[in-house]
């Protein structure tokens, strides 16, 4: 299956992706899933061969492209690389960078987006705090101007790429409460008083790293930061609209490569002298597992062309229902694909193992399952 809004230059980026990931990511995935660690080489690699750059400007490093070759790019990477932990440790250069591409200046530009491009430097996006996600408007990680410098105190949580990043696009509040008071700022490693103060283990996604971050009294200069003084949070919103539809693409992405597997699966298994795919019952799930596939990557195909053609006000609240379709969509059917493989599919050498565990983050991270709802609610008018 493939997006309805693929083009020959989509194609194009399957070719590059896929070639990308079974040199370089399907045979080492499952070992570095299991370290818990990836090889940092891996970025360069990515950058070199134009894979880290698709969906970015030329003019900043990039390969050009938008959010449709994006998706098709991450979803190419993680069917042939066969290991979601990677891809998302990868791509965190899609939730930090977009801001510094679009708010940024050329300076700022040139001295953080086009070195991920190009050179395989690594990003994070620092939103999250221990007192709350979801709240973004709440956060207290406070930054007090000193002359050209911002005094930053305070601390993240559940940062993807944070032990290894370079630096963190990171929301701090520099003005009063609520949602006008916040500024995103690049803080970079290495800043004295930045210190990452835990590398988290968790359910799935195990070759990415996630970490908390502390700031004490860290001093970063003003002209870190990316647009106007407390104007921050209209643009984590607009980068959350795209984060969206990529981790709706990441489901529909995990969601095929559980289905193929689970029909692999089937059809080699013998239960009672007879294939499982013999079984009515089997092909019923794979049934199920295909429709709700076909929905989900409709839907987000569709939300992803409405995004593109711009100055939609539904985007915000379809990009949240494509996100709910999709994680449940990948919820189920990563369930389904363990449950045909019976035992094996509850062992850490199965592949759909760990896919199943992989979809768990989907309703919490970008924004929970309920907050989409809360959008929905809005946007909908009730
Ligand atoms: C593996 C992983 C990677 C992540 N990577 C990043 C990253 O790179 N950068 C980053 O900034 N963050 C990252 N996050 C954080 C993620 O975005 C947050 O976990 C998420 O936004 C939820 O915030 P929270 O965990 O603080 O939950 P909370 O906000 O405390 O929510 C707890 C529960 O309350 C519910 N709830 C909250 N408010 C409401 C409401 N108004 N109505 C109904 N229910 C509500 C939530 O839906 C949830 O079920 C990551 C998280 C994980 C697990």
């Amino acid at each position: 299956m493939s997006y309805l809004f693929e083009g020959e230059d989509h194609q194009a980026i399957r070719a590059t992706c896929r070639k990308f990931a079974q040199a370089h990511i399907a045979p080492h995935g499952a070992d570095w899933e299991e370290a818990e660690e990836l090889l940092v080489e891996l970025y360069a690699a990515a950058a070199k061969a134009g894979v880290a750059g698709i969906g970015y400007p030329e003019a900043q490093g990039g390969q050009g492209g938008d959010l449709s070759h994006v998706l098709v790019a991450c979803e190419e990477l993680i069917i042939s690389g066969r290991s979601v932990g990677t891809i998302v440790g990868l791509g965190t250069h899609g939730i930090a960078l977009p801001p510094i591409v679009r708010f940024g200046t050329p300076e700022q530009q040139a001295r953080f987006v086009t070195p991920c491009l190009r050179d395989g430097k690594i990003s994070a996006l620092g939103i999250t705090e221990p007192g709350g996600g979801s709240d973004v408007a709440g956060l207290t990680t406070k930054a007090e101007r000193d002359g050209d410098h911002y005094v930053i105190t305070g601390a993240k949580t559940f940062i993807t790429s944070g032990t290894r990043a370079d630096f963190v696009t990171t929301a701090v509040r520099t003005g009063g409460p609520g949602h006008g008071g916040i500024s995103l700022v690049v803080i970079e490693k290495g800043t004295p008083g930045f210190s990452v103060s835990k590398k988290l283990k968790k359910t799935g996604w195990w070759a990415s790293d996630t970490a908390e971050l502390h700031f004490d009294g860290c001093r970063v200069p003003v002209s870190n930061r990316i647009g106007p003084e407390n104007s921050a949070f209209p643009m984590i919103m607009m980068n959350f609209v795209a984060e969206r539809l990529a981790l709706a693409g990441q489901c529909v992405a995990i969601a095929e490569l559980a289905y193929r597997e689970s029909i692999n699966y089937a059809r080699e298994r013998k239960v009672f002298g007879k294939p499982l795919m013999g079984m009515q019952v089997t092909r019923h799930k794979l049934a199920d597992m295909a429709s709700q596939l076909a929905a989900a990557r409709s839907l987000t195909g569709e939300v992803c062309v409405r995004a593109l053609r711009g100055n939609d006000p539904a985007v915000a609240g379809l990009a949240a229902k494509a996100k709910n379709v999709a994680t449940d969509m990948c919820s189920f059917v990563c369930d389904q694909a363990v449950q045909i493989h019976g035992g094996y599919g509850y062992m850490r050498e199965t592949l759909v193992e760990r896919l199943y565990r992989d979809a768990r983050l989907y309703p919490i991270g970008g924004g929970t399952r309920e907050i989409m709802n809360e959008l929905i609610a809005k946007t909908e008018g009730y």
